[in-house]
């Protein structure tokens, strides 16, 4: 029997039907190879946030359940497509949304989390021989509801399937060469690293990096499954995400950034009001960094929220629960990740205020340091700390 190859192709590389089709002709040419290949698909180009703006249109709140329906159309588009494409090439080919491939999610909206695959249908379809299309970033609960994984969920869709399936290989293909030392649009020195473990992944992702979608790696971790950051259509051998990475040479890996946080501070706070506004962030699928809660039943509590797209719902849930002056905006997070990313610490803080970059806190981690700093600031200081840390020179 013939090994599986789990492929994804991110939105800019289905851009267009001329992009499809070339990507038809690299899922063709990977089959030529002997594998039993499945394809998971994001919305071409912009079309999820063109989605977005048409119910923006419509009303302020868009109900999450309709905003589910609406924008797991973006990823049929462009499975039919694709279907359609590699069945000219005079392949056989069949799409499946997330629901026929058997992913069965929580029941929140807009940010489902998989909590198992069931991929019989896939299997067969495999079995009798065809290329097999699916949809990414959607699932069905256990309510029998369409759901969508969050923004970037084609990735947690590609590894999940292959996880499932025991595939050979998880190959995510975007617009770039795979995982940088930092984002290259924002620090133009930035390099691509060869590989990174599962937890540096992880770190990075979780910390703003946008290569690779956080579920999609713990994912991976979880069933060891590899993962290549491959650029569509390039020769360039992108990055490996695997257990045993290579030793790193540098104290500092990679950096992430997050322009926008929300801070959650209250002094007073009660034990009950941290526990009831933690619960109400699962919901939202806000999962909540660097929490901290001076006890026992009474004291300071702070967090810190990566917004996205609840930042109405998150100010209005610490509201209910510490009163009006507890959420605060104007914050933003540079994060180093590296095995032995404490030694750059004093580094860091020397030069960020040598640039008048104003460190408003410091969190570290086992192996990531968390500083922040001002909204505004935070691409200059993702710039002067990969610049002063080394961190593109020391990359093996
Ligand atoms: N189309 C969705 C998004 O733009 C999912 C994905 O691309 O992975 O977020
Ligand atoms: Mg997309």
């Amino acid at each position: 029997m013939s090994q599986t190859v789990v492929q994804k192709y991110g939105g800019s590389s289905v851009a267009t039907p001329e992009k499809l089709k070339r990507v038809a002709e690299l899922v063709v040419a990977r089959r030529n190879q002997g594998f039993n290949l499945v394809v998971v698909v994001s919305a071409m180009g912009d079309a999820t946030d063109e989605l977005i703006e048409k119910a923006n249109a419509i009303t302020p709140v868009p109900d999450r359940r309709e905003m589910d329906m609406l924008l797991t159309v973006g990823e049929r588009i462009s499975m039919a497509l694709l279907a359609m494409a590699i069945r000219d090439l005079g392949h056989e080919a069949v799409s499946l949304t997330g629901s026929q491939s058997g992913i069965i999610t929580t029941a929140s909206h807009a940010n489902a989390r998989i909590m198992e695959v069931r991929p019989f249908r896939v299997q067969d379809e495999l079995d009798a021989g065809r290329v097999v299309i699916v949809a990414g970033y959607q699932g069905v609960s256990y309510k029998r509801e369409i759901t969508t994984l969050g923004r970037g969920g084609s990735d947690t869709t590609a590894v999940a399937l292959a996880a499932a399936l025991d595939a050979q290989a998880c190959e995510i293909y975007s617009d770039v060469d795979g995982v940088y030392t930092a984002d290259p649009r924002v620090v133009p020195d930035a390099v691509p690293l060869a590989s990174l473990s599962y937890q540096e992944m992880q770190a990075l992702a979780s910390a703003g990096a946008k290569v690779l979608n956080p579920q999609a790696v713990e994912f991976a971790k979880h069933r060891q499954i590899a993962i290549y950051a491959r650029k569509t259509g390039s020769q360039a051998p992108g990055t490996v995400v695997r257990r045993d990475a290579a030793n790193a040479p540098s104290a500092v890996r990679g950096i992430a950034h997050r322009t926008r946080v929300g801070r959650v501070r209250a002094d007073e706070a009660d034990l009950a009001d941290v526990q009831a506004f933690l619960r109400a962030l699962t919901p939202l699928g806000a999962s909540p960094t660097d929490v901290t809660f001076e006890g026992p039943y009474r004291g300071a509590f702070r967090c810190m929220l990566p917004v996205d797209d609840v930042e109405d719902e998150l100010r209005a849930a610490a509201k209910r629960a510490f009163g009006p002056t507890a959420y605060h905006d104007g914050s933003g997070t540079i994060t180093l990740v590296g095995e032995r990313v404490g030694e750059a610490l004093p580094t860091a803080l020397e030069v960020l205020p040598q640039h008048r970059i104003a460190v408003a806190q410091v969190f570290a981690g086992a192996i990531r340091v968390t500083l922040v700093v001002a909204s505004d600031r935070v691409e200059d200081a993702a710039r002067v700390l990969h610049e002063s840390l080394d961190v593109a020179g020391v990359q093996a």
